[in-house]
């Protein structure tokens, strides 16, 4: 998956579950519209926006213009309009935080730093090399995959 995005100050909650999905996006809430775009060019990344107008703004910006309002029928736009594959996916591979690639580190480093009842059930762990955080397949993790299989197939509704 080599398309990368920025989403804009009104769809903080899709950029959690993009990066969710492993896919490169970045997001500020404290960002003006000037330096968005200025990073956006830099970066390769296509702007994901509800802002009406600002597709007229500029045309050399790569840039799409997103419906819902729902967080979840977001995602099934963006997956529906850049043609995604789940093959494209990889799941919790970024830091939902920072959206920096995650890295696996050896469970005696997560020790102490996490919940006793994780450390003595989970064995994989992954850490963050920006905010430190750890990240561990828990019953969220279960929960997100089957998330991310069922924008594929929007006709079985997500409920869990
Ligand atoms: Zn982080």
């Amino acid at each position: 998956m080599d398309k990368k995005f920025f989403c804009d100050i009104m769809l903080g909650k899709l950029s959690k579950y993009l990066r969710q999905l492993g896919i490169d996006t970045a997001y500020s809430r404290s960002i003006a519209y000037p330096q968005l775009i200025k990073i956006a060019l830099k970066q390769n990344r296509t702007i994901l926006t509800r802002k009406t107008g600002f597709l007229k703004i500029n045309d050399s910006i790569s840039c799409c213009f997103i419906n819902s309002n729902n967080p979840y029928v977001q995602i099934q736009e963006v997956i529906k309009h850049f043609k995604i594959a789940p093959d494209d996916l990889k799941p919790f591979s970024l830091c939902l935080l920072c959206n920096a690639v995650l890295q696996k580190i050896d469970r005696n480093l997560a020790e102490g730093k996490i919940p006793d009842y994780i450390f003595n059930t989970v064995d994989t762990y992954s850490q963050c090399p920006g905010c430190l955080r750890i990240y561990w397949p828990g019953t969220h993790y279960k929960k997100m995959l089957g998330y991310s299989k069922s924008i594929f197939n929007p006709l079985r509704q997500y409920n869990e």
